[in-house]
């Protein structure tokens, strides 16, 4: 009892103190002698957007970083969905200017498979960009990753890289193989998903991180995104890591097995004798 009378009376004595503390600040600040911070309004209205430029009628779009310009991405899934078939798309693409990438690409680079990557597959790799060899010879995955990808489909699928679709997210190379930013990757993904109708693989296969969250839309790590079967628009994403991410760490090829091994289980493929 005793004990929390004592409280009680600390307890008065330091709200007393608070108060008078208070007061103080009040006249304080009243004299400009402190600044007191505003509490956050709540309601404070949000500021205007900031006017956007209208892009030249030719030429690529201002959009390095930040988000892409709606006008062009609508311009760009309008194209895309206006074309009957991936002939058709692949000329689409090769002349598309929508970003600045088109200012430093050797060539746009569609994809690879049947018909130089206009025919159907049951299977679609889906990588984040091309490189410099991919920018040089218009095909995705050449040179050491693409070899590896080669062995992936040939060696453990037991199919020929002609019977599967590989393309990336990207059509056009970024400079000094920096990380696409999310303006490209907006205004690059209707000619993607348009792709995607048109090759309609039952099973899609991500390669590496980037491609994988963009797939799935999604900001997971590899570690939780990889090792099961995703759904996007009523296909399965069976996510694994890039070749090149191989190339530099062998010791995780038996992971990425094991989710070539899901695919093929999903495709209904056996083990190649
Ligand atoms: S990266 Fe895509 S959106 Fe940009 S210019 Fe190339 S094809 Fe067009």
């Amino acid at each position: 009892m005793e004990n929390r009378a004592q409280d009680g009376a600390r307890q008065d004595e330091l709200a007393t103190l608070v108060r008078g503390l208070a007061a103080e600040l009040g006249r304080q600040a009243d004299r400009g002698v402190v600044r007191v911070a505003a509490p956050p309004r709540a309601s404070a209205p949000a500021p205007p957007p900031a006017p956007r430029q209208a892009p030249p009628a030719s030429g690529p779009a201002p959009d390095a970083g930040g988000g892409a310009d709606p006008a062009r991405v609508a311009e760009n899934r309008r194209l895309a969905l206006e074309t009957a078939d991936l002939v058709g798309l692949k000329a689409v693409v090769a002349a598309c200017r929508a970003c600045a990438l088109c200012e430093t690409r050797t060539q746009t680079v569609f994809a690879d498979g049947p018909d130089g990557g206009t025919g159907k597959t049951r299977v679609l790799f889906i990588g984040e960009a091309p490189g410099q060899n991919e920018d040089e010879q218009g095909v995705p995955f050449v040179g050491r990753a693409g070899q590896l990808l080669t062995d992936i489909i040939e060696k453990g699928m037991g199919l020929s890289r002609r019977e599967v679709s590989i393309a990336n997210v990207l059509k056009c190379r970024p400079p000094d193989n920096r990380d696409p930013t999310p303006a490209e990757k907006a205004l690059c993904t209707p000619f993607l998903d348009r792709q995607i109708e048109l090759i309609d693989p039952e099973v899609l296969i991500p390669l590496g991180l980037h491609a994988t969250q963009h797939l799935l839309d999604s900001t997971e790590s590899m570690g939780r995104l990889r090792g099961r079967v995703h759904m996007r628009g009523g296909r399965k994403v069976v996510p694994t890591y890039h070749p090149a991410f191989l190339l530099r760490s062998p010791s995780m090829k038996k992971e990425c097995w094991k989710d070539i091994q899901l695919a093929m289980r999903e495709l209904g493929l056996g083990r190649p004798k």
